[in-house]
């Protein structure tokens, strides 16, 4: 049964570039964006920045070299990174590539930090809005009005109610693809599901703590009977596209998180749950089916449209161009992903959802929604161009 609604929908503004969804890929997308001098607005859900990086509890910023030595993450990547731990890393400082000193040989430690949640939210808001992006908390984007084959309008929900915004471009950086989506656009879901995760922090003799409770979805040749995390938490999984199911795994969540904490407890009577996340631990969703799809196979491979460089964060030695064509289709026209929703194979979704993935395709969808409503045309040479200007490095060829 169907209610029917005639809505009229107030169009409250105009942007140049709608930013939807402000995890660090929609972060770095506004910040391309706005750089660029257009007129950018950011619309998130929450109350807070970072999505999974913060409210997620997911404070492990994967790391932006190759375990080689090498680093192939560049630009904002780093920036963000620099930024997270600006007032102090949780763990995993690296020195030698920080600061500068000792030798980046295969034994050093990954360019890899840990994290603060609470201060990279605060530090990435105010560095937005310094670059004069408008944030627009509690708003849900909630549909859009196509003309022909593009967006013209995205529509949003929050506390004032049901209002339309015009836009020229569009990134689409909720984790989830729900503009594509919304829009039209081809887009493919993760068959398999997602496991139960509860990360959360706690406090206690042996001080404040991140809890990593659950397991990434590690593939069976790699379990090791050493490899505790391959335990699952419940035995069944989740398509985090489903609001009843998305309730249900947030319960479960919890009662793992107090679980866990009940076990602590045993040892510590002093410890406490100081954090627990206020957004789903779910990894892979949806995803859009772009103009070209990236595989696990296709390492150290040199694609002339790269527009970055990613590594693996599970083993050293990879290193991805990524392609334009991983970030639309032109189904819509101009409408660009970033961050976990781009297009990959099945294999590469489970490394290319990880924060500094998510921050180098923000950069450059955030920098080509600046340049143009019309990806299909876009000058790639361009946008490369200004990324490089804007410190990536595009090609393994070009690493030091
Ligand atoms: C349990 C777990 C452990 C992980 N471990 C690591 C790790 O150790 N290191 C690592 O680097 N990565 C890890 N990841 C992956 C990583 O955290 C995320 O994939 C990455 O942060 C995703 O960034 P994103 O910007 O693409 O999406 P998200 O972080 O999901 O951000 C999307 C944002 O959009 C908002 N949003 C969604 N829909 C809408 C809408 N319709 N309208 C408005 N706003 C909307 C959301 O509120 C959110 O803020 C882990 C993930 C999980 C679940």
């Amino acid at each position: 049964m169907y209610i029917q609604e005639n809505i009229k929908t107030q169009i409250k503004a105009e942007y140049d570039v709608a930013v939807c969804g402000g995890g660090f890929g929609g972060i770095s997308a506004a910040l391309a964006s706005a750089r660029q001098g257009k007129k950018t607005v950011l619309f998130e859900k929450q109350f807070m920045l970072g999505g999974l990086g913060t409210a997620g509890i997911v404070t492990i910023y994967l790391p932006l070299c190759d375990g080689y030595g090498h680093q192939v993450s560049y630009g904002i990547a780093e920036e963000l990174l620099r930024l997270s731990i600006s007032h102090g890393a949780e763990a995993r400082y690296p020195d030698n590539w920080l600061d500068g000193v000792g030798t980046r040989g295969e034994n050093d430690k990954r360019f890899c930090v840990q994290y603060n949640p609470q201060l990279f939210a605060i530090l990435a808001e105010k560095l937005l809005i310094d670059e004069g992006v408008d944030i627009l908390y509690g708003t849900y984007a909630v549909g859009v009005r196509m003309n022909g084959d593009k967006i013209s309008h995205i529509i949003t929900e929050n506390k004032s109610g049901r209002l339309a915004y015009k836009v020229g471009s569009v990134v689409d950086a909720t984790g989830d693809c729900d503009i594509a989506k919304f829009a039209g656009a081809p887009t493919d879901t993760f068959k398999q599901g997602n496991v139960l995760a509860a990360w959360y922090y706690s406090a206690g003799k042996s001080g404040y703590k991140l809890n990593q409770i659950g397991c990434s979805d590690t593939p069976e040749e790699e379990k090791t009977v050493q490899n505790k995390k391959t335990e699952l938490l419940v035995d069944r999984r989740f398509t985090g596209l489903d609001g009843d199911e998305l309730s249900e795994q947030t319960c479960l969540s919890h009662l793992s998180t107090f679980n866990d904490f009940l076990k602590k407890r045993k040892d510590d009577p002093e410890v406490m749950p100081v954090t627990i996340a206020t957004t789903p631990q779910i990894r892979m969703t949806r995803k859009i089916v772009g103009e070209y799809e990236l595989s696990d196979k296709e390492t150290h491979k040199y694609f002339e449209d790269s527009i970055g460089m990613v590594s693996d964060w599970k083993k050293r030695g990879p290193v991805y161009e990524v392609p334009f064509g991983t970030l639309y289709s032109a189904r819509v026209k101009n409408l660009i992903c970033a961050g976990r929703c781009i297009s990959v194979n099945e294999t590469l979704w489970d490394v290319m959802r990880v924060i500094p993935c998510c921050a180098v395709t923000g950069q450059a969808a955030g920098t080509a929604a600046a340049m143009t409503d019309d990806f299909t045309s876009l000058s790639v040479k361009e946008l490369q161009r200004i990324l490089e200007e804007n410190g990536v490095v595009l090609h393994e060829k070009d690493i030091i």
